[in-house]
Order: C-alpha cells, then structure tokens, then sequence
C-alpha cells in the first residue's frame, strides 16, 4: 500500500496597507470587504483586522492608488518556495490542499430574490401610463432572468387595474384592496410595499419617476436599506444577471451604469416616456395573489381631507404630445413664442421649450424638455434656436423624426436631427407655417 503525500495548507497570506499610499478614496475597500474586516481612522485609512481578513483580495483589486497589498510571514513565504518546488520537479504527485475563495455571504441571500415587480401607479384607480411603459422593459428583464413579471396594485377597488397590467404582459398580480389605500400617502403604501416584497422577495422592483413614484420607492428603499436608482434612461441584464442601471450623472456629461451587488432588491425609477409603451392585448390574463397587508388607519398619521387640483398647472401635456414644436435661447424673448404656436397650431401640436427659456422666465416649467424636464417621445419633434445641449437631447433624442433649425451649422442639435435647416428661425419658422397653411388649403379645395 501507497501512503498518501502529505497535504500542505497553501498559506493565503494577510491583506495590509502599504505606508504613505492610501489616498483616502471614500473608504472603497471598507465598502468592498465582505467580512467586515476593514474600519477606517479619522485620516480616512483603512484598519484591517487581520482576525477577520480572509485574503479574499477584493480590498486589494477595488483600491485605486494600489495602496492594499497581500504579505505572508517569513514561515509562509518558506512553505511557499517549498510548494513551488515540489510543483516543478512532482507537479501531480504532491497532494496540495488548494483552499476553495470562501463564498460572499451577501451573495447567498441574494439568491433568495427572485422575479422582476413593477409598481401600478395610479390616482383613484387611474392609472399612470408609466406604469404600463414599465412592463414593457421589465418584460425584457423578465425574459432574460427566466423569471416572472409581476405586478403591484394598492389601492381600494383596483381589481381592474389587475386585469390592465395583464393586457400589458404581467403574469401575476399582487392585489392590495382596502379603503385605508383609497389615497396615496407615503407611510401606508411603503409599509405595504416592504411588507410584500420581504414576504415574496422579488430581485428587482421597477417604480415610475413622477412625484409619487419617488417619494414611495425612496421610502422602499431606505426601509430595506438596499440601492435605488432614481431617474434610469437604460435598464437590462449584465452576464452575471445583475441589473445594470443607467442613468445620466455629473449634470447629464457622462452616463453611469450603476449595479446593487449585495442588497435586494435591485430598484430603480423611470420617467414617463423614457420606455416605449407595449403593445396592450386584452386577451392575456394571469393569477391575482390577494394579500391584506397589516396597515390601519389609526396607525397612519397623515389624513387626506380633499385633493384640490391645481388651477394654475399648464393644461398643455407635453409629454403625450405627438408633434412638439420647441424653442430655445434663439427665440429672444416669450413674445417670439407666438410663431411657434402658430406653426404648432396648424401641425395640430404644443409648444414646448427648453431650460434657457425656462430660466429667462419665457415659458412655463412644465413646457421644458430634458433632463430636469419631461422626456417627450413625439412622432415630431421640432427643435427650433435649441444647441442640444446634451441636458436637452437626453429628453428627446426617442422622438420619432427631429427636425432642427438653427443659425450654427456646428450647433450638436444637427447630429440628432433627422433634418436640419441651417438659418434664421425668425424666417424659416413663419416659411413653414404659411407653406403647411397652404398645403391644408389646397388639400381642402381638392375634397
Ligand atoms: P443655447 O445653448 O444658448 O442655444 C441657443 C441656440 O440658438 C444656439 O445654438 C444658437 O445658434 C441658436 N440661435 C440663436 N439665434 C438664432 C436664430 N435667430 N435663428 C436660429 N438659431 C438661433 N437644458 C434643457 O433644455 N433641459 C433640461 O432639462 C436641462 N437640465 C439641465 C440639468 C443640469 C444639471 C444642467 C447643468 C443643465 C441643464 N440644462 C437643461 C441646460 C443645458 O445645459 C443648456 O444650457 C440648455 O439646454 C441650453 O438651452 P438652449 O439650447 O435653448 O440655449
């Protein structure tokens, strides 16, 4: 009989710093260090307790001054030199015990999450198109994971809007029906939501960015102290099948695509018409999951007395509009708005504008497009003394056609656009206008 060669313990070494290299980044290796093996001092260094430190080397990868580094001890670096040896003359007679990367125990829960969730908003069982136009991608996401599409209705008497996120491809409906839902307020609906999504565990959680959206998914999010993207104009499904998130950051001049690696669920907010809406078939239908969430009324300090609308909100959506005529600094002063709604008049659109006009006090908030505006999807959009800034195409580069007129033939504008007319607005616009004048005239004298 053979005896066994004797396994020896490949030593893994410990992480430390390396002196006068840390640069204090903002505690990345802290954040990285899934044993919690790493404090920072008051200078912003890292402490790694050499107890708990496995060597897993993520400090070491994640630093960005190369500040981290693995040692061993002159007994490790000895039994090192040895293995190497035995390696090079019996590579496949010594029994080395390679020791396995223990596993991340963030990722083990992670696992636990399963199933892509959107959110139905709505306004006394009214509901928000967002809600639909995000079914459309969480569809996508659906399909990629292997996972299902569910949907989230809360409210009192919202059975029908179960059977709309169906038409709209959800399989599934968690239904949430009583009267202390008849309105939204924060504290009901995320109590709600966290209740629901600790008992199903879904991975992901689609929410839309209007002002309801934000304020619940922000308040989901803090209770189940996991990441939020808010404001997303990209989602899909990374090789891993992480979430990616992408959103415009540093003031819309690069986009980031940002990852929740160790919390569920991965949530993000989208705007109204960053999505395309899906096509709606009435004829799908899926299984509604009825739950009664334990919220009382008398728990909830907030009341709703009466919802006023408001009189002085632009009646103009922009959003929905189909052929958007906008104007930007070009137009000099709000009186020069009036040929933009002439020519929007006889397209059958709205006038629109961007932040410039905004700020200089020519047109109402509502009315701006971009980044901290309404992302519009028009079959037209008309962009007129608009440079395309990138603040500005980030709002309404999904339109359908863009057609901009502008003095600068550099302007970024034209590389956007379907067509662009190089000229002065002040005669181009009132050109347009008199030409589809005619041409509806004429088309009028033909029938
Ligand atoms: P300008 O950049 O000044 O362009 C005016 C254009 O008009 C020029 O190209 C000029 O050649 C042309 N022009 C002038 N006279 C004529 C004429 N007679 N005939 C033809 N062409 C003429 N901007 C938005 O629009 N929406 C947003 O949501 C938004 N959010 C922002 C968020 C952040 C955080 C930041 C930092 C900025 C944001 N901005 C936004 C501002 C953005 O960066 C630009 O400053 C803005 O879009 C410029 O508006 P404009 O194109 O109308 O003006």
């Amino acid at each position: 009989m053979t005896e066994e060669p004797k396994k020896i313990k490949r030593p893994r070494g410990k992480a430390r710093l390396l002196p006068g290299k840390c640069i204090a980044c903002g505690a990345r290796c802290q954040a990285e260090c899934p044993f919690d093996a790493i404090t920072m001092n008051d200078k912003g260094e890292p402490i790694i307790d050499l107890v708990k430190c496995t060597s897993c080397q993520r400090c070491v990868k994640i630093c960005p001054a190369q500040a981290i580094e693995i040692y061993f001890t002159e007994e490790e670096k000895k039994i090192l030199e040895e293995l190497a040896k035995q390696k090079a003359t019996a590579p496949t007679q010594v029994g080395v015990e390679e020791k396995k990367e223990p596993e991340d125990p963030r990722l083990a829960k992670v696992r636990e999450y399963k199933g892509v969730w959107v959110f139905t908003e709505h306004t006394e069982g009214k509901p928000a198109e967002v809600s639909w136009e995000l079914l459309g991608v969480g569809a996508e996401l659906a399909k990629k994971r292997g996972v299902e599409l569910c949907s989230v209705v809360i409210g009192e008497k919202v059975e029908h809007l179960a059977k709309e996120a169906f038409a709209y491809g959800a399989s599934k409906v968690y239904l949430v029906d009583d009267p202390v839902f008849h309105y939204y307020r924060t504290e009901s609906y995320y109590k709600a939501m966290v209740y629901l999504i600790e008992k199903y565990k879904p991975e992901i959680v689609l929410v839309g960015a209007t002002g309801l959206g934000r304020d619940l998914a922000g308040a989901v999010a803090t209770q189940l102290g996991t990441g939020l993207t808010a404001d997303c104009t990209g989602l899909s499904i990374d090789d891993k099948g992480f979430l990616l998130q992408t959103r415009p950051a540093f003031g819309g001049n690069i986009m980031a695509t940002i990852l929740t690696e160790y919390t569920r669920p991965q949530m993000s907010t989208v705007r109204p018409h960053v999505m395309p809406m899906p096509q709606k078939n009435n004829g799908l239908t899926g299984t509604i999951v009825r739950e009664t969430v334990p919220v009382k009324e008398q728990d909830i300090a907030a009341k709703v007395l009466e919802i006023i609308g408001d009189e002085k909100m632009d009646s103009v959506d922009v959003a929905a509009a189909e052929i958007i005529v906008s104007g930007g600094r070009g137009m000099c002063n709000a009186e020069n708005y009036k040929i933009l709604q002439e020519l929007a008049d006889e397209l059958g659109g709205v006038v629109a504008c961007s932040r410039a006009a905004v700020e200089a006090g020519w047109m109402p908030l509502e009315r701006q497009v971009g980044q901290t505006g309404k992302t519009v999807r028009p079959k037209i959009y008309i962009a007129v003394g608009i440079s395309g800034a990138i603040q500005h195409l980030v709002g309404m580069q999904d339109s359908d056609t863009v057609i901009a007129i502008n003095r600068d033939k550099n302007a970024p504008i034209f590389e956007a656009a379907t067509f662009g007319i190089v000229g002065d607005l002040f005669t181009v616009i009132p050109a347009i206008t008199a030409y589809v004048r005619e041409a509806k005239l004429k088309k009028k004298a033909k029938a």
